[in-house]
Formats: structure tokens, C-alpha cells, sequence
């Protein structure tokens, strides 16, 4: 309990960041007025990655990379929306395109282990919430015990997420997508900022459910 409540503040703050960043940079239209769809596209193509296909999935902040179907999916908003955060969210992913086809290790152990990460941190909550309902230390313990494995799992995998927005900066700024002073929002929107502890927010928090690969 002691470590399971700086765990869960952590993860509401780094939350509640992520969808005001979001708010935020979702509504200042780029002044190339580039889609999130076009900017990765654009990105597939010049790094010879023509055949990792874009598609658009559903929810907010749902946008991922599936290395096994080798898709970028992003969120209707980001897909067709031609915001900061558009830009930042699809490069991003295609961040993750990029690792994937250079073989970058860390990303190959994450996609290995995630699946059983995704199944532990749906659980979690509702075990937790069943353990105290019926007073049960045992499914509580069991709730903890996921809850702690899916943010170790996080924290472990996050210079993953680090490396991806780098990627990311790389190729807004060597595509020109964004103005200078763009690129400064670019870099506090999710995905893309320092603050990408948002990755444990939004994987290892209570709304995980549509997101797979991010
Ligand atoms: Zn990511």
C-alpha cells in the first residue's frame, strides 16, 4: 500500500498532463496544415518503410504502433487532424516504425512481454476494487501485485518511448513539418515531450484499454 499510492498519483498526474497537453496542441492548427496521416506517410516513405501501412483506429489517444501487423494506427483526431499535436503524435509512432525496422532491442523485449502487460494492468483496478468490496486481502494483494509489475514494466521500457520521441524531433525537424516555434509546442505535446512519463500514464493507468503498442 505504501508504494502502491505514490504509484497511483503518478500515474493520475502524468494522466491528467497528458490530456491537457493534448487539449491543448490538438486545437493550434500547423501552419503547414499537414494531417497526422500525411506527416507519417511522408515519414514511412523517406526512410524506406513504404510498405508499414497508416490506418486509423478509434478512440482518443489510441494511436500505436503494431510491430507484428507492422501498422501505424492513429486516433481519428490525429489521423485526419492537422494540429501540433498531430504532427507529434504520428511521428511519434512512426518513431516506433523506425525502431522496429532498425531492430532496436529494447522495443522487440517490450512487444514481447506487452501482451501479458495489457491483460495485468485491466485487471488490476477491478481486482483491487473487488478486493476491498468483499474485504478480501488476498485479491486485493493480487491487485497491487499486478499494479506494481505494470509500472516497473513501464519504467523499464521507457527509454523506448524517450528514443522514439527523438526519433520523432528528428524527423519533424529534417521534414520541415513545423515552424521553430512549432516545434517548441510539438515538444510539450504527449508523445514528445521530456514529460513522456506520460507512457505510464497512459499504459499503466486505468484507461489502458485501446492501447496496444504505443
Ligand atoms: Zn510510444
Amino acid at each position: 500500500m505504501i508504494l502502491i499510492i505514490p504509484a497511483l498519483i503518478l500515474t493520475m498526474v502524468a494522466q491528467s498532463r497528458v490530456q491537457s497537453a493534448y487539449q491543448k496542441y490538438s486545437q493550434i492548427r500547423n501552419m503547414r496544415g499537414l494531417t497526422g496521416a500525411e506527416a507519417a506517410m511522408h515519414i514511412l516513405r523517406r526512410n524506406g518503410l513504404s510498405d508499414v501501412k497508416v490506418e486509423m483506429t478509434h478512440g482518443t489517444l489510441s494511436d500505436h504502433y503494431d510491430p507484428r501487423s507492422r501498422v501505424v494506427r492513429l486516433s481519428p483526431g490525429i489521423f485526419k487532424g492537422n494540429s501540433i499535436a498531430s504532427i507529434a503524435v504520428a511521428s511519434h509512432e512512426c518513431g516506433h516504425a523506425l525502431q522496429h525496422h532498425m531492430g532496436y532491442v529494447p522495443l522487440s523485449f517490450r512487444s514481447a512481454f506487452f501482451p501479458v502487460v495489457n491483460i495485468s494492468s485491466k485487471a488490476a483496478f477491478p481486482l483491487l476494487f473487488l478486493g476491498l468490496i468483499l474485504r478480501s486481502a488476498g485479491l486485493m494483494n493480487v491487485g497491487i501485485l499486478l499494479f506494481s509489475a505494470v509500472v516497473v514494466f513501464h519504467l523499464v521500457t521507457l527509454p523506448v518511448e524517450f528514443n522514439a520521441s527523438s526519433r520523432a524531433m528528428v524527423q519533424i525537424e529534417e521534414n520541415g513539418f513545423l515552424s521553430m516555434e512549432e516545434v517548441s509546442g510539438a515538444k510539450k505535446s504527449p508523445k514528445c515531450s521530456s514529460y513522456d512519463i506520460c507512457c505510464i500514464g497512459s499504459y499503466g493507468g486505468a484507461s489502458t484499454s485501446e492501447v496496444h503498442y504505443s
